[in-house]
């Protein structure tokens, strides 16, 4: 069976869906691969490295003679519709948010797998992308904050005076939040968060973290995850977390609510409140943003309420894409381990039987299988 690893084509996007060493792990289940010329270039691949591993590198992917293609981002409708029908695909999806693409595997009769669905159960954790490239995203952006923040983050004792410890506050300790947490800790800071899953209050102390307790309901849905708050709670919040907001050196946001805008947790007025200098860095914002006002992809100065300077606002794009040798070493493992357990002796072996299996396929046999996708479509 051939198995094609394209070039990634969306911009700004640096991550491949294989790498040497998953080339290996894919050869060694009876695997031919075939690796898109500079495909890992910009993740520090070189194509070199793929052949060494047992890759073909060819100039250009024939879609029509792949058996199965590996990718990073969503196909768009034009590469999905491209591909024979049976071919089988593993990657990112975003089904609630490129229908079209989705109708396009389902119309060319495309068994399309997307990694947002892989349950997440102890069994599947090899596989679980969301939690691979959450932990990337959650370490790049405290880096993005303490680059942009005019102050030390670790406590200095020196002859010239002493430098006070950077005070950095998590809102949502999912994830990316824990590791958030333990990477600004690791760079010295005083580190506090909140949450409103009750479980979350032991891992943010485990993380090094000292847990804000707002007296407010607590919301955790099934699986382990957060509900919506109610919108007299998420004021209520937002009231409560004033105070710790506006004396915080850093604040850092990576609050989600499945199948949800990411809830407001802070308002302009809360980041006008901060200390001129302070630095907001927030993960929510390509899926609607924690903090008002936040523009994915780019800064924004906001004039602090005293009128003695700005806070940076900071709209993260693509963190993991921007950590790309690890995200991807990562990111291939998981899609790797997925196919795995579709393959056997060389040839496909799809058993629906398996939870996993039957749980992150989106499309098969002209159908979409996810029911919310399918319920989206009509
Ligand atoms: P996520 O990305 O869906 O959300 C990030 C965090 O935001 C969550 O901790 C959530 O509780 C929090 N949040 C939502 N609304 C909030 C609000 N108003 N205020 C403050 N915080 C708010 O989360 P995630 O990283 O995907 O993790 C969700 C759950 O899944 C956790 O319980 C985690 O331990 C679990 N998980 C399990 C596995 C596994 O078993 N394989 C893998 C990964 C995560």
């Amino acid at each position: 069976m051939k198995v094609g690893i394209p070039r990634e084509r969306r911009d700004g996007e640096r991550r491949v869906a294989a790498t040497p060493d998953t080339v290996k792990q894919l050869t060694g289940m009876g695997l031919e691969v075939l690796v898109e010329a500079a495909a890992g270039e910009r993740s520090g691949h070189p194509d070199r490295d793929y052949m060494q591993a047992g890759a073909a590198v060819v100039p250009a992917l024939d879609a029509s003679a792949l058996d199965v293609l590996l990718h990073v981002r969503p196909l768009d409708p034009h590469a999905a519709a491209a591909l024979r029908r049976g071919t089988l695909t593993v990657g990112l999806a975003s089904p609630s948010s490129e229908l079209p693409a989705v109708e396009a595997l389902a119309g060319a009769g495309v068994t399309s797998f997307a990694l947002e669905l892989v349950p997440r159960i102890s069994r599947a954790q090899s596989m679980d992308a969301l939690s691979s490239q959450a932990l990337v995203a959650g370490y790049r952006c405290v880096l993005e904050a303490a680059i942009r923040l005019p102050r030390f983050f670790p406590l200095y004792m020196t002859a010239a005076g002493t430098v006070p410890p950077a005070r950095v506050l998590v809102l949502g300790a999912g994830v990316a939040g824990l590791q958030a947490i333990g990477t600004a800790k690791r760079l010295g800071a005083r580190v506090f968060a909140n949450d409103i899953r009750p479980a979350s209050a032991d891992e943010v102390a485990s993380m090094g973290g000292t847990f804000i307790r707002l007296d407010l309901e607590t919301a955790e849905a099934a699986g382990g995850y957060a509900r919506q708050l109610s919108s007299d709670a998420g004021t209520r919040q937002r009231q409560l977390l004033a105070p710790h907001v506006a004396e915080s050196d850093v604040l850092i946001t990576t609050a989600a609510v499945p199948g949800r805008p990411a809830p407001l947790l802070v308002t302009r007025g809360m980041v006008q409140g901060m200390r001129a200098g302070s630095v907001v860095v927030d993960l929510a914002a390509e899926s609607g943003g924690n903090v008002e006002g936040v523009v994915p992809g780019e800064d924004t100065d906001v004039p602090t309420a005293d009128g003695t300077g700005y806070v940076t606002l900071v709209g993260l794009k693509d963190p993991a894409s921007a950590m790309a040798f690890d995200a991807s070493r990562l990111y291939a493992k998981n899609v790797a381990n997925l196919l795995a357990l579709m393959v056997k002796d060389g040839a496909l072996d799809l058993d629906f039987g398996d939870e996993v299996v039957a749980g992150a396929c989106l499309t098969h046999d002209g159908e979409v299988r996810h029911r919310p996708t399918a319920e989206l479509l009509g």
